[in-house]
Order: structure tokens, then sequence, then C-alpha cells
């Protein structure tokens, strides 16, 4: 490595179920391309420590307050990974144009900022890829590599989990189809609909340095989540 490599652990390999983004109090708008396929979306590839490093706690954290991005990234637990690792390193869209269409399929934008997913794209390239140790294309290609490994709605899908706006299912039966489907363990996040019940958000999958092969992830479970969560419809 270079001296100035990003010594990360893992990468998180993080997919949105699209119903869940939009049916929550804040809602979603479809990008510039149309309305998304029902399936998982990339949200990002994000690089990790295993361990958080040099926690800030009373005073220092009082002080500095408990909100925004930067907190999020250095807090309570200390820095837990790097973002924001070069400045002078924007996304060039031309670097990457040949990742546009299965970009737009895989990884389009849900927010009503901007229909337009490149902003997304660029936005998760400034403050994750940049600390990757990977080029642009790279990037994104093995971003796009890892997800067409596996089809998580298919897979768990396979064990009777399909998307129902009044079905709940067990996190253990979609955290046990996760890891049979794919081979490996990934993280459960949940978020809240609109009308306060819990449902599956985000699901991450854990990947070696190289955003090559998925691993078991080294974090456990992200929580937010209750024993039974909704899969709404999308
Ligand atoms: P939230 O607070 O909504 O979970 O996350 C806000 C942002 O912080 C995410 O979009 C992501 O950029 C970053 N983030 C949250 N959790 C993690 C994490 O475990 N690892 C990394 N690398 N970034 C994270
Ligand atoms: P992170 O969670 O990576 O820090 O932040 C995600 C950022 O990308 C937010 O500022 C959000 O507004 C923007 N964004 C654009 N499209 C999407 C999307 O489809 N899902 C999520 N989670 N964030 C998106």
């Amino acid at each position: 490595y270079s001296s100035t490599a990003e010594k990360f652990d893992f990468f998180y390999l993080v997919q949105q179920w699209p119903g869940s983004f939009c049916d929550t109090r804040q809602g979603c708008c479809f990008p510039d391309t149309g309305k998304p396929a029902a399936g998982f979306g990339i949200h990002g590839l994000w690089p990790n420590y295993a361990k958080c490093r040099g926690g800030q706690q009373g005073l220092a954290r009082a002080m500095l307050g408990d909100a925004g991005a930067f907190l999020s990234a250095v807090g309570r637990r200390g820095k837990c990974w790097p973002e924001y690792c070069d400045d002078g390193n924007p996304l060039r869209p031309w670097e990457i144009r040949d990742l546009v269409a299965s970009l737009d399929r895989n990884w389009p934008t849900l927010s009503c900022k901007s229909g337009r997913s490149l902003e997304f794209w660029s936005y998760e390239w400034k403050k994750h890829g940049t600390c990757s140790n990977l080029g642009q294309h790279d990037y994104f290609e093995r971003a796009l590599a890892l997800k067409a490994r596996h089809d998580l709605a298919a897979v768990i899908a396979g064990a009777g989990i399909v998307p129902s706006d009044t079905d709940t299912y067990a996190l253990s039966s979609v955290s046990d189809a996760i890891a049979r489907g794919t081979g490996f363990a990934a993280t459960l996040e949940c978020n809240r609909d609109a009308g306060g019940e819990v449902q599956l958000f985000q699901v991450y999958q854990c990947v070696d340095r190289e955003g090559k092969e998925l691993i078991d992830c080294p974090l456990a479970m992200r929580s937010k989540c209750a024993d039974q969560v909704k899969l709404p419809v999308f």
C-alpha cells in the first residue's frame, strides 16, 4: 500500500428496501429514470473499522452535541469508519459511463432532493469511495458485481418472506435466509413506516478489503428492529 492507503478492515455493502424508504413519514421520490424495480437497491459500499477508535466521552461529547454526520462517524464509541478521504477527487462521470445503465437499475436514488442518481453516486464516492483505496471505476464496478451475485429479494422470497403490507416476519427468519442463501451472516437495520410499524430497511453485507468477496460480519446486529418486522410492498 502507499503511505496514504486507508487502513480500514472491511466494507459494508449496504442495500436498501425501496418500500421501506418510501413509506416513511418523509416519503420518497422516483429518479428521472422512472420507478425502480421492486428489489433491493444499493445505498453504498462503506469502508469500516472492525473496532471503533478513540472514543470521546462526557464533557467533550456534550460540547460537540449529538447531531450530524460528524458524530455518526466520530461519536461516543469513537471513530468507527473513515470518511471524506480526498476532497480533491470528486466523481468524474465519464470514468463510469459504461456502468451508468447498470447503476441506474441497481443504485437508484429515492431521495426527493434531486431526481438524479448521479448526485447520490457522487456523494457516496466522496464520502466513502475516496477511503476505499479503489479507483472510481473499480469502486462502482465491484459494488455492482457484489450485488449481482445474490439477489437478496429472491433469497428471502425463497424462505417465504415476500413483500406484504399486512404480514410480519420473524427477524430471525430473515437473517437465517440471508445467511443460508448467501453463505454469510449479514447485519439488518429497520426503520418505521408512517404508522410507526417496524420494517426491514437495509441489509449490511460485509465484504473483504478488496471489495470482492463476502465475509461474515465482524460487527453484530444494528437493531432498531423488533422480533417481528414487515417487508412493505414497493
Ligand atoms: P445513519 O445515522 O442514518 O445510520 O447513517 C448516516 C450516514 O452515516 C450513512 O449514510 C453513512 O454514510 C454513515 N454511516 C452510518 N453507519 C455507518 C457504518 O456503520 N459504517 C460506515 N462506514 N458509515 C456509516
Ligand atoms: P449517507 O446515509 O450515505 O450519509 O447519506 C445518504 C445521502 O444521500 C443523504 O444525504 C441522502 O439525502 C442522499 N440520498 C440520495 N438518494 C438516496 C437514497 O435513495 N437513499 C438514501 N439512504 N440516501 C439517499
